[in-house]
């Protein structure tokens, strides 16, 4: 293993043995040729597994420091990613939820997984006692998200990981707001970490993808068992373009997280914003647990100005650079008020999100453009 950026360029990624190709092709196949029954290069049927999609898996395990033991299983999608770790439960099984869960996360634990008796709690996990009392002799599984969408709570890993397994939980950590370069939670002893490579790792907002990451084999060998009988994998072309895509995340993050600095500080000294949610600024409640568990604060803000929910949504919509619109971790700005649209799903339970709150994903555009499309914007909004 070589360093962070070095590995994201290289890990799995030799040059391809025929041709000396640089990039790793794009197998378009589902099938491949056996020289006698059962004798084959290892590759047999594409859903089992693809070249590019290892490529893809390799880089991933590389990133997250998931050692030689671990390893990747890449999904169609960030809930397919979710839901394959669904398949490790059984009914009676208990779930602990944070408070501000993906929305998507949520639903499907309440109402996938809800139906078939999996019950789940909601918790604070910015709070140790609430996990705590969370927590209960049948819970096969605890969910961390930091920092959390939309609020931006950071919940501290080095307290709560060992709290969470020591009943007997797994714990998975999505990692997909911090990405590997800003926080690697195995490191933290989480057994595993969940992507929606769609976002950051992607990004450039051009493909739908998951993956989860492990560093324990056991449960690298029963996830691999579960993506080849479920069948939930993405294509050789999306592999591909989220290969691609990670090859820049170190650069992209600094200029994610460098924007988001200068936005979050032009937000907080603004007199028609009420509330800025960044983990950067000092004003922040978990400033000092992200400045000890990351290396950086991150591309996403969340704020809500004074003008209240008709504010948000005239400010939101009055934009030129940041476009109003769901996602986030592209290289574009992108604006949108979760009530509204992310978030849709959580209105009336225990996450619901304040109705006049803005979210913004910050991109890698010029900061300049970026603060004055903003300011223009608010001035609509008052
Ligand atoms: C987008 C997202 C997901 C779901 O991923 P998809 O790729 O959209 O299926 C899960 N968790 C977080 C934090 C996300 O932002």
């Amino acid at each position: 293993m070589a360093h962070f950026e070095t590995d994201a360029i290289h890990a799995g990624q030799e040059p391809e043995p025929t041709t000396g190709s640089a990039v790793v092709p794009i197998y378009a196949t589902s099938t491949y040729v056996q020289s006698a029954p059962g004798e084959h290069t290892g590759y047999e049927y594409s859903r089992t597994d693809n070249p590019t999609r290892t490529a893809l898996q390799t880089m991933l395990a590389a990133l997250e420091g998931a050692g030689d033991d671990g390893g990747c299983v890449a999904t169609a999608s960030g809930m397919a990613a979710t839901a394959l770790i669904g398949y490790l439960l059984q009914p009676g099984d208990h779930v602990v939820l944070p408070n501000d869960a993906y929305g998507g996360t949520h639903r499907f634990f309440a109402r996938v997984l809800g139906e078939q008796g999996i019950e789940h709690t909601v918790a604070d996990l910015t709070d140790v006692a609430a996990l705590e009392e969370a927590l209960r002799p049948e819970t096969k599984l605890v969910w961390i998200e930091t920092p959390t969408n939309p609020l931006l709570r950071v919940v501290d890993l080095a307290a709560v990981i060992p709290v969470a397994r020591s009943g007997g939980a797994l714990v998975c950590v999505d990692n997909t707001f911090a990405t590997p370069y800003l926080t690697r939670p195995l490191e933290f002893g989480a057994d595993m970490v969940l992507h929606s490579t769609t976002k950051y790792l992607g990004g450039h907002s051009d493909v739908i993808g998951g993956a989860i990451v492990t560093g324990d084999a056991e449960l690298l060998e029963r996830l691999r068992f579960l993506q080849n009988a479920v069948g939930s994998v993405p294509g050789p072309f999306d592999a591909y373009l989220v290969l691609r895509g990670a090859k820049t995340l170190s650069v992209r993050m600094d200029r994610h997280c460098h924007n988001a600095r200068e936005v979050a500080a032009f937000l907080a000294g603004d007199d028609r914003v009420a509330e800025v949610f960044y983990p950067g600024l000092p004003s922040h409640p978990q400033h000092d647990v992200a400045a000890r568990q990351m290396r950086d604060y991150g591309g996403m803000i969340s704020f809500r100005p004074t003008g209240g929910v008709e504010s948000a949504r005239k400010t939101s919509s009055a934009t030129e650079y940041w476009f109003l619109a769901e996602s986030l971790g592209g290289v574009e700005s992108l604006i949108e008020v979760p009530s509204l649209m992310t978030h849709m799903s959580v209105v009336g339970t225990s996450l619901e999100v304040p109705a006049d709150l803005i979210r913004l994903s910050v991109g890698i555009e010029h900061i300049d453009d970026l603060i004055a499309d903003l300011d223009q914007a608010l001035g609509s909004g008052v």
